[in-house]
């Protein structure tokens, strides 16, 4: 309805694509590798950016041929460290994915919102209790993006949210700078003796000092040279944020063994005293960058870029000064809402868990401009296009219904996403007239669409009806030899505890009256 148009994308695609974006090495060991009898290599899709972008490349010629949006149903693969869960992660999943292609960031706007709007419309269809969160854009790459989470306590992944609607994931929200520090006299630095204790924890633990007093120094190595990074000693570095910080492509965590040339010490005991001027003379392109929260720490404490030994009363400016002060850590309990903060207010985010069941990117160029797929613009020039691209794990939303609506005689399905909306259950669907009756209302339903399935398996009752309660159908029509000749049936919702016992010939009224 938002415009696409099916296609049905390679499943086994060839390196050389891969290889024109860089994704052949940067998706690492997620991407199953195959080889032809040429020997030759290929990949299973673990998503469609590659081949989408070159099959339009090699149709669309002109600015007038856009937008196209494409859409597939199909399977993908990765190879994930830890498939879990049943179909939530598995290696083979099944996925709706999109992608849009635009002759400007304008156009490719408002195609996002109209699909997120789309997306938004799907979900609560689907009966989810969900909401949309800003998020990172990962190995799919771009710098704009959201994820559709379906709320719930097993849920993967963490999210924040804010009253005035501010909504991201753990990954992708951000920390503001701390207004005003503590006052407390600066101290003179005083280094001690810390044997083997290499880690925050253990220091704090040895000097009675909260975490919030230590500074961490992190090493990492990136596409521009070595950066370090500083942090408060209850933070944890995002590295997503450090990328972007630093506009470079990539960070590598340092090996020890370069962490201790530039350190001169082992690991576990740098600290920012003296630590530019030591690191510049083994690489002059280091830098050095720290989070808000180290500009607020007073007296801190870190290491002594020498063995088992610690100092305290590290002070910014007189002991040490950073490259820049940047946005790098996640974000933690307490934490105030970003936009809030920027006009004046003090609001506490909120911390929830959810599970991943879409995600939406603006891509720009990325993928057009390395595969080189140009399109002649309105004034003759050859330009990339601009491209979006939109994912829904429909295996995992199947998983996460349940999640959210189940009780303890199992899955408790929504009519939108149940596979059958009625089970007939015939008690004996031996007896004749049972079977009559059971017939007789399967084929009328089957007459007007509604999906029904009978159960006609010559089972006990019992096990009858713990199969339907457990697949979760959501309503059950039960037929007895006993009732019908009373002339009644029973109608049952699976999200209701009581049945309703009905006159034989008002059970198609009461079904149509659950549709219309
Ligand atoms: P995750 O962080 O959970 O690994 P992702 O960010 O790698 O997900 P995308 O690349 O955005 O996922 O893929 C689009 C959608 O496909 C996701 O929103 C998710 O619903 C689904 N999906 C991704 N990986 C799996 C998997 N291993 N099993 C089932 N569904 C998946
Ligand atoms: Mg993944």
């Amino acid at each position: 309805a938002v415009g696409g148009g099916e296609v049905w994308l390679p499943l086994i695609q060839p390196k050389e694509l891969w290889e024109q974006t860089g994704r052949w090495q940067i998706y690492g060991k997620e991407l199953l590798r195959i080889k032809d009898r040429k020997n030759a290599d290929f990949c299973f899709a673990p998503t469609a950016e590659e081949v989408v972008t070159d099959l339009v490349k090699k149709d669309v010629r002109s600015y007038r041929q856009l937008p196209i949006f494409l859409y597939q149903f199909a399977s993908k693969f990765r190879d994930e460290i830890r498939p879990r869960f049943g179909v939530m992660r598995a290696r083979e999943f099944y996925m709706k994915d999109g992608y849009s292609f635009h002759a400007n960031d304008e156009d490719l706007s408002l195609a996002y919102t109209r699909i997120f709007e789309a997306y938004n419309k799907i979900f609560k269809r689907c009966g989810l209790k969900f909401r949309p969160v800003e998020a990172e854009a990962g190995a799919i790459g771009g710098n704009y993006s959201h994820e559709f989470m379906v709320l719930a306590e097993t849920g993967e992944e963490e999210i924040v949210s804010c009253v005035c609607g501010y909504a991201a994931n753990l990954e992708r929200a951000e920390c503001v700078l701390p207004a005003g520090s503590p006052i407390e006299l600066a101290l003179p630095l005083a280094e001690f003796p810390t044997p083997g204790a290499y880690t925050v924890e253990a220091v704090a633990q040895l000097i009675g000092a909260p975490k919030e007093k230590f500074i961490k120094t992190m090493f990492y190595d990136t596409d521009v040279g070595p950066v370090i990074a500083l942090l408060r000693g209850d933070s944890i570095l995002n590295e997503p944020k450090l990328v972007r910080s630093l506009g470079v492509k990539s960070v590598e965590k340092m090996a020890e063994e370069r962490y201790c040339q530039l350190a001169g010490c082992a690991v576990g005991f740098a600290g920012p005293v003296g630590l530019k001027d030591r690191a510049f003379a083994f690489d002059p392109k280091v830098r050095v960058v720290a989070d808000y929260l180290v500009q607020g720490i007073v007296n801190g404490v870190s290491g002594a870029n020498r063995k088992d030994a610690h100092v305290k009363n590290i002070n910014l400016g007189r002991d040490y000064q950073p490259d820049g002060f940047f946005d790098l850590r996640q974000a933690l309990r307490g934490d105030i809402c970003p936009r809030c903060s920027a006009v004046g207010k003090n609001e506490v985010l909120a911390f929830s868990r959810g599970i991943e069941v879409g995600h939406t990117f603006k891509l720009g160029t990325k993928y057009s401009a390395a595969m080189g797929a140009v399109f002649l613009d309105e004034s003759g020039q050859s330009v990339p296009f601009v491209m979006g691209c939109y994912g829904i794990g429909v295996s995992r939303v199947v998983a996460a219904a349940i999640e959210q609506n189940n009780d303890a005689n199992g899955i408790v399905w929504t009519k939108e996403l149940a596979p059958f909306k009625v089970i007939i259950l015939p008690v004996n669907y031996d007896e004749p007239n049972t079977r009559q009756w059971a017939d007789r209302i399967y084929n009328e339903l089957q007459a007007q669409n509604i999906s029904v399935i009978l159960d006609d398996r010559l089972e006990r009752a019992g096990a009858k009806f713990k199969d339907a309660d457990l697949l979760g159908i959501p309503i059950r029509v039960t037929l007895s030899e006993k009732s019908l000749a009373q002339g009644t049936v029973e109608f049952k919702l699976r999200s209701q505890p009581d049945p309703e016992i009905l006159p034989k010939d008002q059970i198609i009224p009461r079904l149509r009256q659950e549709f219309f």
